[in-house]
């Protein structure tokens, strides 16, 4: 029987329905509705499927399934008025129990080389650590088997009304890790080289997350040897305690922060980013530049280069309100564009 509809001796009627179509969510009074790939649903269309419940009042159900999607998508804030409930484990040794995390994923600095990753050594030296106590726990499915054995769902958001329950898991609890660290690290390489679509798969497919541009905890792999800035610019000024400038050569002790300032231009899925070095005469250096991916590489660029947090400067005029929020966070400073070409500056003496 191919058709959409099925008709069972009980009295049951049951549509095999596409979501994209919205009539085939309208008119049709439904009980049990089961919504799968949600993420792929046109905006507005698992509201339309959900309204065909309301009929049955309290006997009506929704099931909605799902990898992860968009930041976001309908699905997205679906879960997020659910309880969430995040799948758990107990960590043998000290007992603290804690959801599957991507970030206790580790595997052997060791395993890189010049020419990159030694993907076979990665996926030899992969482990997961306890969140807690940072216990090991080796990659191999019996271990998996064993946590999971004492897994249970724990809500992460218990004010949600009750009706709405959630359930979250993710690949860890039951794919090898190593296999999981090359997959990530061979998505890290693409996007490195623009290709970012093998990172969004990564973070809906295998962690079960929404992807969010700029959302990866890309680090970059600032390697000792290609740490350009090397020898001191001898020019180079400083500010001390109360913001003024320090021109060289300075007292050490009188400086509070080298004068180094990076500018971020946000794009849609990256930045790019420019650190120059200025004496106090104007001129500047150029120390480093290079196209990142979220504001976390911007952080730990910023340490790197030891500029001071409030000398970031990041262009707000692309999704102001996350740069606002994300400048926040790190005591950045946030620049919004203005047409003028000049304006006057008034100094604290007027
Ligand atoms: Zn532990």
């Amino acid at each position: 029987n191919k058709t959409a509809i099925k008709q069972f001796t009980n009295g049951m009627t049951l549509w095999v329905l596409g979501a994209h179509n919205k009539t085939n969510l309208q008119r049709r009074s439904i009980r049990w509705l089961i919504g799968d790939e949600c993420w792929r649903w046109p905006t507005g269309h698992m509201a339309e499927a959900e309204a065909r419940v309301t009929a049955f009042g309290w006997l009506g159900k929704c099931l909605f399934m799902s990898q992860g999607g968009h930041a976001d998508d309908d699905m997205t804030k679906r879960h997020l008025m659910t309880d969430q409930r995040e799948w758990t484990f107990a960590c043998p040794e000290c007992q603290a129990r804690q959801p599957y995390q991507w970030e206790q994923i580790k595997w052997s600095a060791d395993a890189r080389t010049e020419q990159g990753w030694d993907y076979a050594a990665v996926r030899a030296s992969t482990v997961m650590l306890c969140a807690s106590c940072q216990a090991e726990f080796p990659d191999d499915d019996r271990t998996r088997k064993r946590l999971n054995q004492a897994g249970c769902y724990v809500r992460q958001n218990p004010t949600a009304s009750p009706e709405n329950v959630g359930f979250h898991w993710n690949a860890l609890c039951a794919m090898s890790w190593g296999r999981l660290a090359e997959l990530y690290l061979r998505a890290k390489q693409s996007a490195k080289l623009g290709d970012i679509e093998p990172l969004k798969i990564f973070y809906q497919k295998r962690l079960g997350q929404p992807w969010a541009e700029a959302y990866e905890d890309y680090s970059v792999d600032l390697t000792q040897s290609d740490y350009r800035l090397g020898e001191d610019w001898e020019k180079e000024a400083a500010l001390d305690k109360s913001g003024h400038v320090l021109p060289a050569p300075y007292e050490a002790s009188m400086a509070s922060a080298k004068l180094r300032i990076i500018t971020v231009d946000c794009q849609m899925d990256h930045v790019f980013v420019v650190a120059r070095s200025w004496a106090a005469d104007g001129s500047s250096r150029l120390l480093w530049h290079e196209k990142l991916i979220s504001f976390d590489d911007v952080s730990n660029l910023a340490q790197r280069l030891e500029v001071h947090p409030s000398l970031v400067f990041v262009d707000a005029g692309y999704a102001t309100y996350d740069v606002y929020r994300g400048c926040a966070a790190r005591r950045w400073t946030a620049l919004m564009g203005d047409a003028r070409t000049t304006y006057q500056h008034r100094l604290p003496n007027g």
